[in-house]
């Protein structure tokens, strides 16, 4: 009865998140709020690029230290140009903390990262996203009442076993608050295997001695983490198809698996092939690979190498003139690693383009909108995580914070 009166008040709260002086009316839902974004006025669908760069300097000099710009690698360089920072989520939520004088975070990225960055950020600073139909569909491949339904018929199918949740950055924040509230911690592509290590430790060996863990939503960093980094066999790996009674499970096989995957994925990263990886080193002998292990296992196990945007980035900074990479990860990091190291060759894994669409709605005019409205004194497209989803989140994130 509790655990059901829970579920109503986060519920509701989830559907509260405000939109605040930006002529939206009422609330506004956490999952529904991309579809709310207005029209840009249209002034600035005419504008032309150079106009559009001209006035985003002006706006960006007068708000000064007002304002900290956070680009996400995944961002066109049309975007990422204006950025005080740049890196992946959790980074420039770091960075964001060490501007405590900026009043305004704008966050050029997806939906996730702004509500990661409102929850970390002081109680003054206001977190704004350019576009809010700039969602991630990996995140939203873990509906919040799946998984609450999908921990009842797990705790019930392994009663006695302790199951420690563990989600990866890239999920709203009602399921990092699910996370929170039930003992695991959040986790990013580079500290995954830490996360992961701590939560199958035994409790007297400081870990939070779980006899399995739940894996969200990302299907594939889990299992290239398990196997890959913490000698896992892919038998021990179940997946949880939320669609799918007992998600698609025995009791007796969920008993057994000591790591369960929630069934989700990136559409993006799901587009590397091995027979990519095939091709290119038939084209470019000696050319090094090197994926994202949000990738599928066949084709992180068949790379050179594999990590978080930022390894990707170290790897080719470490290279030496006339090295060929391959890599497999969203086009517009690949791209500025290709620019910023001329005397390297470096290539997408995949010969067709592989944008992250969502990340590609932040442009040039959304940038500029947002920036306009902050000097006329209103603030538009604000994300705030409200309460209880924001502390229990905050729970899952500082656990992250203090093992990693
Ligand atoms: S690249 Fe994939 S995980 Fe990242 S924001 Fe886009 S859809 Fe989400």
């Amino acid at each position: 009865m509790a655990n059901l009166q829970l579920q109503g008040e986060l519920a509701t709260a989830f559907r509260g998140v405000h939109s605040t002086e930006n002529g939206f009316t009422g609330h506004i839902s956490m999952e529904r709020g991309a579809q709310l974004q207005v029209p840009l006025p249209e002034k600035y669908t005419r504008m032309s690029a150079e106009e559009i760069v001209e006035r985003i300097g002006e706006a960006r000099a007068k708000l000064g230290t007002r304002l900290v710009i956070l680009g996400h690698h995944y961002q066109r360089e049309e975007v990422i140009r204006w950025a005080d920072f740049r890196g992946d989520s959790f980074k420039l939520c770091k960075d964001a903390a060490a501007r405590p004088e900026a009043e305004f975070l704008i966050f050029c990225g997806v939906h996730f990262m702004a509500e990661s960055a409102d929850i970390l950020s002081a109680p003054h600073q206001k977190v704004i996203l350019p576009d809010l139909h700039a969602g991630c569909s990996m995140a939203d491949m873990a509906d919040i009442d799946q998984v609450e339904e999908a921990w009842d018929a797990l705790t019930e199918a392994c009663a006695g076993q302790k199951i420690i949740p563990i989600t990866y950055m890239n999920s709203a924040a009602n399921l990092k608050a699910f996370v929170g509230r039930n003992g695991g911690s959040v986790c990013t592509s580079s500290n995954a295997k830490k996360i992961m290590d701590w939560a199958l430790r035994p409790v007297e060996e400081g870990g939070a001695g779980g006899e399995k863990l739940l894996f969200f939503p990302d299907q594939h960093l889990g299992r290239n983490t398990a196997v890959l980094d913490m000698g896992f066999q892919l038998e021990d790996c179940l997946v949880w198809d939320p669609n799918q009674d007992m998600g698609g499970n025995t009791p007796e096989a969920l008993q057994k698996a000591p790591i369960l995957l929630w069934r989700g994925h990136c559409s993006v990263h799901g587009t590397f092939l091995p027979i990519h990886i095939r091709n290119i080193r038939k084209q470019h002998p000696g050319v090094h690979v090197v994926s994202h292990p949000e990738c599928t296992y066949d084709v992180v196990l068949a790379s050179d190498s594999y990590g978080s945007t930022e390894k990707i980035r170290q790897i080719i900074a470490a290279g030496k003139p006339g090295d060929v990479f391959a890599i497999g990860t969203e086009i517009n990091l690949v791209s500025r690693l290709a620019q910023e190291y001329p005397d390297r060759t470096v290539l997408s894994l995949n010969p067709n383009v592989c944008v992250c669409s969502t990340m590609y709605r932040v442009d040039g005019p959304h940038l500029l909108w947002v920036m306009d409205n902050l000097l006329e004194g209103k603030v538009v497209n604000q994300i705030v995580v409200p309460e209880p989803i924001a502390s229990q989140a905050k729970l899952a994130l500082d656990r992250m914070i203090e093992l990693a």
